[in-house]
């Protein structure tokens, strides 16, 4: 049984016209108008495909397909169909209308599954409207945050507001909406958005797990002066500091850190931020991801010697805080076995690699078993109307989801 490449071309090309912005891009934020008319036009696609849909109070819309065997845990599948302000055609859209179109291919082949399948578009996955995103997804697995219905959009907005404006009644009281055990699997596909599989030309990869990124802000404090009077012996110079954190943390992961390591210092603040000033203060942000946490952790502690050292010997002092800390969470191996051994009949020979990014997957894994597939994407350009998937890549990871999803529908947990 094959899924049917030209009705999922067609539904990625009338969703890339919602929200169209130049030639290729595409901007649908979270619960905006946009947002509607797109999940109105996936939902009349989810019905095609012979769901029964809904849209709930959190603004994800779900597609459920009843099984013959009621009282086994459901398989889930999907992605989001939300973009950023100045994103892509692929990001979130494969994932999300690949589930339809294998759901429609289980229809067309009179397949009636003994587990009952839903397929989800996570609403506002992408975060850039709120400054926090998953929400549909955290919702649904009870992991919303005080407050998050007062967030404001740049517009003074509430998500609250926002999600009226939808068409919805958010109540917090209905989260989560998923216990432990009522989902055995959740499978989602995306495209890679990294240059792995380019690189290894595969037009598709089997997820490992998702990595978790620790965010650190590190704040180094000197003295300020006139950058014409005092001598450099005397100086407490911030910048020189930061500069020397910042390449030696570089060298530390380019030496020491695994394929699967990595480390960004993306943003950098001066003050007083003047060319005739020695630098007082700076502040900038360190991401370290790795899907190995034991080695993360050493990563991390060389990071703060680091930061001793140089301090020291620069006569600064220093503060970090953490914003964020999130463990890596692993695929089940019973769901990346099924996969191999589809990928096998499927002749792909899809290499195995992890995601640095995160994905509404990452939250799912905390009540459910989890898999992802990924997609080629040109580049590994995402978040940018320039990001590309080719319709044959496209094709293939979806013909994979379909004969994963196949199997687990089916009952079987290997
Ligand atoms: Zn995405």
């Amino acid at each position: 049984m094959r899924i049917n490449r030209t009705r999922l071309q067609k539904h990625l090309e009338k969703l890339a016209e919602i929200g169209k912005i130049g030639e290729t891009g595409v901007c649908r934020l979270a619960h905006s108008k946009e947002d509607r008319e797109a999940v109105e036009v996936v939902k009349g696609w989810m019905e095609e495909a012979g769901l029964t849909t809904k849209i709930d109070g959190f603004g994800n819309l779900i597609g459920r397909m009843e099984g013959t065997e009621k009282d086994k845990p459901i398989l889930m599948l999907g992605s989001h169909i939300d973009s950023q302000p100045y994103g892509g055609r692929f990001d979130g859209t494969a994932g999300a209308l690949g589930a339809i179109e294998v759901v429609h291919t289980m229809k067309d082949n009179a397949v009636i599954p003994k587990r009952t399948i839903e397929v989800i578009c996570f609403s506002d996955e992408e975060g850039s409207r709120f400054n926090k995103g998953v929400f549909g997804v955290r919702a649904l697995a009870g992991l919303l945050e005080e407050g998050e219905l007062e967030r404001k959009d740049k517009n003074g907005v509430t998500r609250k507001e926002a999600l009226k404006e939808f068409g919805v009644e958010p109540d917090l009281s209905e989260s989560p909406v998923y216990q432990k055990g009522d989902i055995e699997a959740f499978i989602e596909l995306h495209i890679e958005q990294g240059p792995v599989l380019e690189s290894k030309k595969k037009p598709v990869g089997i997820v490992s797990g998702i990595s978790g990124p620790i965010w650190l802000t590190v704040t180094l404090e000197g003295f300020a002066g006139h950058a014409g009077s005092v001598p450099m012996h005397l100086r407490k110079d911030a910048m020189v500091g930061a500069s020397e954190i910042i390449s030696k943390f570089d060298r530390l992961i380019k030496n020491e850190g695994k394929d699967t390591t990595v480390g960004t210092v993306g943003s950098v603040q001066v003050f007083p931020n003047s060319r005739n000033i020695i630098p007082e203060k700076v502040e900038f942000t360190i991401d370290l991801r790795d899907i190995d946490l034991e080695h993360r952790t050493k990563l991390e502690e060389k990071l703060y010697t680091i930061i001793e050292e140089t301090t020291s010997s620069y006569n600064l002092t220093h503060t970090i805080s953490e914003d964020t800390r999130s463990e890596p969470r692993y695929c089940a191996d019973w769901i990346k076995n099924i996969m191999k051994a589809e990928d096998k009949q499927l002749d792909l020979d899809s290499p195995v690699l992890m995601s640095g990014p995160f994905h509404d997957a990452l939250f799912m894994s905390y009540i459910s078993d989890y898999g992802m597939i990924f997609v080629r994407c040109e580049k590994g350009i995402s978040h940018n109307p320039l990001e590309f998937a080719e319709m044959d890549d496209i094709e293939k990871g979806v013909q994979l989801l379909y004969q994963t999803a196949l199997r687990i529908a089916q009952g079987e947990k290997a």
